[in-house]
């Protein structure tokens, strides 16, 4: 049987070898083996005291610009993707509303995309919550849930997954796309962009 047609894609991009939260980071005492943004005795104002991820969802840091300048679209480490006006302009014209971008201070020429609208994702694997903030600290094999409930291929659109994926302090949700969005954005001959189907199981 050939494969069924995708019914959503997941939009992904190459790392731009950055950091939105800065690229100061710090080793907490033995026995913890991890690491996490800020210094020690300071932990980063955007992360949990206690374990080091991400808690202010909408932080944008006031001097951050986007490494790999001639991409449309590119990733920092710690789950931001940035998007250029033109990916940004064919977005907005194939179902995204500007609430979804979100303007970075430093940068005008790259807006994070932070799309408004959720969908249904489990992780196959979570483990070790948080106390204090209640995140997990790993997160991974994201199940695209939605899927299940669809009965027909995604709209036009972009939504992001209700859980954020990997490993603290490196965390970052998925970004999906309706079908005729992703048809869209490949027309318009970007650089750097990565589309990745999704079928109905
Ligand atoms: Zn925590």
């Amino acid at each position: 049987m050939p494969p069924r047609q995708p019914w959503a894609f997941e939009l992904l991009a190459h790392h731009d070898g950055s950091y939105m939260l800065g690229d100061a980071t710090f080793k907490p005492p033995p026995p913890l083996t991890d690491w996490r943004f800020g210094s020690p005795g300071h932990p980063h104002p955007a992360t949990c005291a206690t374990c080091g991820a991400k808690v202010d969802k909408t932080f944008v840091a006031a001097h951050f610009r986007v490494n790999k300048r001639r991409r449309d679209i590119t990733a920092t480490y710690d789950g931001y993707t940035l998007v250029s006006a033109r990916l940004r302009d064919t977005l907005l014209r194939h179902g995204a509303t500007p609430e979804d971008f979100r303007a970075l201070p430093a940068d005008p020429a790259y807006w994070w995309l932070s799309p408004q609208q959720v969908l249904d994702f489990s992780a196959a694997k979570r483990n070790n919550p948080c106390r204090a903030c209640g995140e997990y600290f790993d997160e991974v094999v994201p199940e695209p849930r939605f899927l299940e409930r669809l009965a027909g291929p995604l709209s036009m659109g972009v939504y992001r997954s209700s859980l954020e994926f990997g490993s603290v302090p490196l965390k970052g949700t998925a970004l999906v796309i309706g079908v005729d969005t992703a048809q869209a954005l490949r027309d318009a001959s970007l650089t750097g962009l990565i589309l990745d189907p999704l079928r109905c199981p």
